[in-house]
């Protein structure tokens, strides 16, 4: 996921992930393949590129015809726990925030909306499920301090022993910390993998933009469940879920730019509903009204949904 502002901004422009604008690194000729990064835009690949990639592999690799294709890597199988980490000041979340970002893993599995993520599939053709489980969280003290570089977010990961291979493990920031590799600027949120305690473990970051960079990485300002900040967290999180699944080790499903299924529909919304507070919302879930960012169908070409 990346800064909304510079996404909207660079899909209107065309040019989107081979534009100069980036830092180092994230640059790409014509033709060159990207990999994803998991924050949204996409690195230069390896040079095999247009032969390589052009050449269908079977069992693997290959275009498909709905704009975004399968590199070979594991997608996830069977139910997808989430877990939270809460990292942030004292009171953060409070009971509404916590309602409100417990809400979306509880309720996401068996929706139309989750639904999206059965369309991509790995090298054996078994496709990702329609089921989650929300797994509970616990609260890491601000022992790393504020700015959170990305390596302390990892170790924070690890001080909690995860051993969920079939997991995703959030941290979630509260609105007093940052993180130092481009939180409000680069990103609002990534998701990655590495290797901790001998695992693979699948890992997130979501911040709470509220006081920080409320018109970068949040829809609205007056949001449908009273808490804009963590209201605006639940979109970015259902984005990195669905990445996560389809693409958990960024070695599976993403586009010839690196961006992965959510990449594709960042900040975009369909059709939207009125709340009672006049915010927005254009999906139900656990009887809870969210805002929540298109995914990418991977079947009848490729298009934006809230649904399939
Ligand atoms: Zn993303």
């Amino acid at each position: 996921m990346r800064f909304s502002k510079l996404a909207l901004a660079l899909s209107i422009g065309g040019a989107v992930f081979a534009s100069s604008t980036f830092a180092n690194g994230l640059n790409a000729g014509p033709g060159a393949e990207m990999v994803p990064t998991g924050k949204g835009y996409g690195i230069n690949g390896h040079s095999q590129s247009l032969d390589d990639h052009g050449n269908a592999k079977p069992g693997g690799g290959g275009h498909s015809s709905n704009g975004i294709d399968y590199h070979g890597g594991p997608v996830m199988l069977g139910t997808t726990n989430v877990h939270y980490i809460w990292y942030g000041q004292s009171g953060w979340p409070n009971s509404t925030q916590s309602a409100i970002l417990t809400g979306y893993p509880s309720s996401t599995g068996g929706s139309p909306y989750f639904n999206i993520n059965t369309t991509y599939y790995n090298g054996s053709n078994t496709h990702v499920s329609n089921s989650v489980h929300y797994s509970g969280s616990v609260s890491h003290a601000e022992t790393y301090g504020t700015s959170l570089t990305d390596a302390e977010i990892q170790q924070i990961v690890a001080d909690t022993n995860p051993t969920d291979t079939n997991g995703v493990y959030f941290v979630l920031t509260g609105p007093d910390v940052t993180a130092s590799s481009g939180f409000c600027s680069q990103y609002c949120g990534w998701h990655t993998h590495a290797s901790i305690l001998g695992q693979d473990i699948k890992y997130a970051f979501v911040g709470d933009a509220a006081t920080q960079c409320p018109s970068g990485c949040m829809a609205q300002t007056t949001s449908p469940n009273g808490d804009a900040g963590a209201d605006g967290m639940v979109s970015v999180i259902a984005h990195e879920l669905e990445e996560a699944v389809t693409d958990p080790d960024l070695n599976a499903w993403y586009d010839r730019r690196g961006a992965e299924n959510a990449d594709k529909c960042a900040w975009t919304f369909g059709t939207e509903s009125t709340a009672s507070n006049g915010s927005k919302y254009n999906v139900v879930l656990g009887g809870k009204q969210y805002l929540v960012q298109q995914n990418w169908v991977n079947a009848s070409g490729g298009y934006c949904s809230m649904s399939y």
